[in-house]
């Protein structure tokens, strides 16, 4: 599958938060492409830094973090753009949908003007002409009555219906690359499979490349064709979807497989395979993140931190070299 040139490549992306002498790592050297046409799913627990790697992309980050690596759109690094070209280039090559809709729209502005304002800038098209495609985008997204709910403001729309609005607005543009970050966990499971459809027909019928975060295997399942599991701002896993369903490699991603098996059987009991919970960025262990969870740690595992193994398009961060079932 990976034979087009990527369309977004991260190279090294890293994020630090700065706090006086301390510089805590939040997200630590993660290499990734986005390819035309297919869907990268990332997984992990809260905190994990999933949100933050996508967020780093558009250099949508809080005051006190500091970004490394490279983020390289079309021969051009993003992280050394000035922030005025960047602005050309967020929402209208790059479209994200964030988690939180509330936050992300204007309260003073109706959710049909918010839509229509990147068409009106990046599309060039008339006020009209924007207000038809909104309500266009509006039906697609499952908005019902969408003449009428242009007019809306955020605040008079459910937290689902402020997500849709959200969605139609990153794909206003047809972008390129769509990050889309837990779209459709507000979302019951009708709406839910509509905008996953749509999503996937952008993706293979224009080409789109899909960064898609979720904490839903199930959701990974129907859409990704690759996979990167994400452990204490780390990529531990990555691999094609088949491949990954077949046999997670990394202990971390075998854990999260049996969560996701128990929660489907309805287990009853323990509600997480995986004991303890994610380290804050301030109590980091030594060695490998995962140690003090994993199952099969060794002595070296909290005194080193493993090495990236590939083998084909997989990888795996793990002593264990990709061996640890
Ligand atoms: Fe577990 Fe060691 Fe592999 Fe980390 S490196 S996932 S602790 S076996």
């Amino acid at each position: 599958m990976q034979t087009s040139p990527p369309l977004l490549r991260l190279d090294d992306l890293s994020v630090d938060f700065v706090s006086g002498p301390k510089r805590l790592s939040a997200v630590h050297k993660v290499n990734l492409i986005l390819q035309p046409g297919v869907v990268t799913c990332l997984v992990g627990e809260s905190g994990c830094g999933k949100s933050l790697t996508a967020r780093a992309i558009l250099r949508l980050m809080p005051g006190s973090a500091k970004t490394g690596g490279r983020v390289i759109l079309r021969g051009t690094d993003l992280l050394a753009l000035p922030e005025k070209a960047l602005r050309g280039i967020r929402g209208h090559k790059i479209g994200m949908i964030f988690q939180e809709p509330m936050t992300s729209l204007n309260p003073v502005l109706t959710v049909g003007e918010q839509v229509a304002e990147p068409l009106r800038l990046h599309l060039n098209m008339t006020r009209d002409e924007a207000r038809k495609e909104t309500e266009r985008l509006f039906g697609d997204v499952g908005i019902p009555s969408p003449r009428s709910r242009y007019d809306d403001y955020p605040h008079q729309l459910s937290g689902g219906m402020r997500q849709r609005v959200m969605i139609a607005m990153a794909l206003a543009c047809k972008p390129d690359i769509l990050l889309a970050d837990e779209p459709t966990t507000a979302l019951d499971a009708t709406i839910q499979g509509q905008i996953l459809r749509l999503i996937l027909e952008r993706t293979r019928q224009r080409g789109m490349a899909v960064l898609l975060i979720t904490h839903d295997l199930a959701v990974v399942a129907q859409v990704a064709d690759f996979v990167g599991v994400m452990y204490a701002g780390r990529l531990v896993e990555y691999a094609p979807a088949r491949e990954f369903f077949a046999s997670p490699k990394h202990p971390y991603s075998i854990g999260l497989m049996a969560c996701a098996a128990k929660s489907r059987r309805g287990d009853s009991g323990r509600l997480t395979a995986i004991e303890g919970t994610v380290p804050s960025l301030a109590g980091m262990p030594p060695g490998c993140a995962f140690h003090p969870r994993c199952p099969r740690a060794q002595t070296r595992c909290a005194r080193q931190a493993p090495p990236t193994a590939a083998d084909g398009q997989r990888r795996t961060a793990c002593w264990l070299g990709g061996d640890g079932q």
